[in-house]
């Protein structure tokens, strides 16, 4: 009634209006039942909660489209091309007048929407400001997109593509169709629903012979089957388990860096369990420290997990993470977890389970050529000491901390952070290994003023020499020269010299020199060395690390020699290169033929390549 009375009452008022100002009764009246229709129809949407705001009446247009988005969604070629398109046809309307999501929007939003907005989000169209979400609010918008089966469609297809063939993946998403249609096994890890846990209990309970592969970043789902399987097996149980992990070898592989797209999310979008700054933004360094403790810790749990009814290999991500969680039991089941890397994180996949065999076969087959192809490397955790590869990974991980700026102070001050989320009793260890590493780099990278050297060997009897050319010290009668040394890789390949000069002929080395009197720094001794040697303008070295006193013997006279070692990123034109008076030769060798020139190394860089865990 109280509308009504308020539209007459507003008719009145507009007919009075153009009586004042225009005198015309006809246009008068007009214009009064044009106002009483509005009126009585904006307070009918009023009262059935349509929403009014210029933002909602364009989000009506858009429901229009929907048929066109969805029916896209199935031909395209990447998912970027696809959001792109996306971007262009279906600019968000939030975006449009660049209000700021918060609570109250994302409330309004349909499932629908919510997928759209996910899919711009994730790729980085800066469309929309959702600076002011929570992850409470992202878990929200989620769950409602997973309520659309063309958004769980985009994400299957875009984690799958990287293991399995257009053709196959086509037709498997057709199969699939069904499956993703049924909203009732989705974002909420409920462990009463876990499907694959209850399979393997029912066919350990039957004595069965069983082969899993398990997809996964880092530990946890290599944790859990052990644990389970150690639960459930009978006398009778014979069980292989391929577990594909990333490596925790920064520098050599880039699979854990790879990573590194999960931060490029809203702030409010990042796992809790990543180490983070103050401004809730992830600490990129500590948290990739985080990554590589918990490879580490997966390796410990794997290998002390081991029994004799299970026979288990680790397959290591060398590159990249596909992207999609699987646990597969061959012929008889396959769950899949997928979700696009920047939202990788569990809270936001969604799982299918299938125990239909055309799907378990293909994902099978999927698997085993993933596995024979060349992104993925088999790491041999019961036959070789763990401790090598744990070597390896840290002093990697030490020398890319480096060359990221980080000092030992951050490594103190997030330690307890990495302690919590790694949850490893070795993670003080590694923390206190990386820090000593980090700390004599920087140490030794300070200048080479005759105070600083008197300072180092202060405890010893110590003679500082003067003159030109190369810089000794003397230490109890021995003579001590500090060597530089410089390494450069390319595509997995290091680069060695073969020296000319007599002393060392026939042997090979690392681009390396002796400090002299002229250079004031560390620094300046490496470049110097490395202009002379290879003719290389290079400012792009960064410090590794130091070894001490090794007695190794040179052709001016020394005893002992203090090595300091550098690394180059820049990638080298070969071509470039103009070999100096002592260098007879180069040479680009990868790892593998490294092990096999042992005895053609000079002592020197046999013991750096010792250190840096590339010689065994
Ligand atoms: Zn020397």
């Amino acid at each position: 009634m109280m509308q009504h009375i308020i539209a007459v009452i507003s008719a009145v008022l507009i007919w009075l209006v153009f009586y004042i100002f225009n005198k015309d009764i006809a246009i008068g009246a007009l214009g009064s039942i044009a106002g009483f229709i509005i009126v009585e129809l904006y307070l009918f949407m009023r009262k059935n909660d349509i929403d009014l705001t210029f933002l909602g009446l364009r989000r009506l247009l858009y429901v229009f489209k929907k048929r066109k988005i969805i029916k896209k969604s199935i031909n395209y070629d990447s998912l970027a091309d696809y959001t792109f398109w996306l971007k262009e046809e279906f600019v968000f309307p939030l975006s449009s007048f660049n209000k700021k999501i918060d609570k109250t929007v994302i409330q309004k939003l349909s499932s629908f929407e919510a997928a759209i907005f996910i899919l711009l989000v994730n790729d980085n169209h800066n469309c929309i400001d959702c600076s002011y979400l929570t992850s409470e609010d992202f878990k929200e918008l989620f769950t409602k997109a997973l309520k659309e089966p063309f958004y769980k469609r985009l994400i299957l297809k875009e984690s799958l593509s990287q293991i399995i063939k257009p053709a196959d993946l086509e037709k498997l998403l057709i199969k699939f169709e069904e499956q993703l249609a049924v909203d009732c096994d989705l974002s909420n890890e409920n462990i009463d629903n876990d499907l694959f846990k209850e399979k393997v209990k029912e066919l350990c309970a039957m004595g069965g012979e069983m082969t899993i592969s398990i997809f996964s970043t880092t530990s946890q789902l290599s944790h859990d089957i052990l644990k389970d399987l150690k639960a459930y097996q009978t006398s009778s149980t014979k069980v292989d388990i391929d577990f594909y992990l990333c490596s925790p070898n920064v520098k050599t592989d880039s699979a854990i860096l790879e990573l590194m797209k999960e931060y490029e999310v809203p702030v409010g979008a990042l796992p809790f369990q990543f180490v983070k700054v103050r401004n809730k933004k992830a600490h990129v360094e500590m948290d990739i420290t985080r990554r590589v403790f918990r490879v580490l810790r997966s390796f410990q749990d794997i290998k002390d997990n081991q029994e004799s009814y299970c026979k288990t290999s680790v397959y290591l991500y060398k590159k990249s993470y596909p992207g999609c969680k699987i646990r597969l039991i061959e012929n008889k089941f396959v769950e899949l977890q997928p979700g696009p890397l920047k939202f990788a994180n569990n809270l936001y996949r969604f799982r299918i389970a299938s125990t239909d065999s055309e799907i378990i076969h293909t994902l099978s087959n999927a698997v085993k050529n993933f596995k024979g192809g060349n992104e993925v490397q088999c790491i041999e955790l019961l036959n070789q000491p763990i401790e090598q590869a744990e070597k390896q990974a840290l002093l990697e991980l030490a020398e890319w901390l480096i060359s990221r700026g980080i000092k030992t102070d951050d490594l103190f001050n997030y330690a307890t952070d990495v302690h919590a989320s790694s949850g490893d009793q070795e993670t003080r260890t590694r923390l206190k290994f990386l820090q000593n590493r980090i700390g004599t780099a920087y140490k030794a990278i300070s200048n080479l003023s005759d105070s600083i050297n008197e300072e180092l060997y202060a405890e010893e009897n110590f003679e500082q020499l003067t003159g030109t050319g190369i810089r000794e010290v003397k230490i109890n009668n021995k003579i001590k020269h500090i060597t530089v040394a410089a390494i450069f890789t390319n595509n997995n390949k290091i680069l060695l010299i073969e020296k000319a000069k007599e002393f060392y002929q026939g042997k090979y080395s690392l681009v390396a020199g002796h400090v002299e009197y002229q250079d004031n720094t560390l620094a300046d001794a490496v470049e110097r060395e490395v202009n002379e040697e290879i003719g290389l303008g290079i400012s792009s070295l960064s410090y590794i690390f130091h070894i001490d006193d090794l007695t190794d013997k040179c052709g001016h006279g020394g005893d002992l020699h203090d090595w300091h070692v550098f690394n180059s990123y820049e990638i080298i034109d070969e071509n470039s290169l103009k070999l100096g008076a002592e260098v007879k030769s180069i040479k680009w060798v990868s790892l593998n033929e490294l092990q096999k020139m042992k005895e053609e190394l000079t002592d020197g860089a046999c013991k750096i390549f010792n250190a840096m865990g590339w010689l065994k």
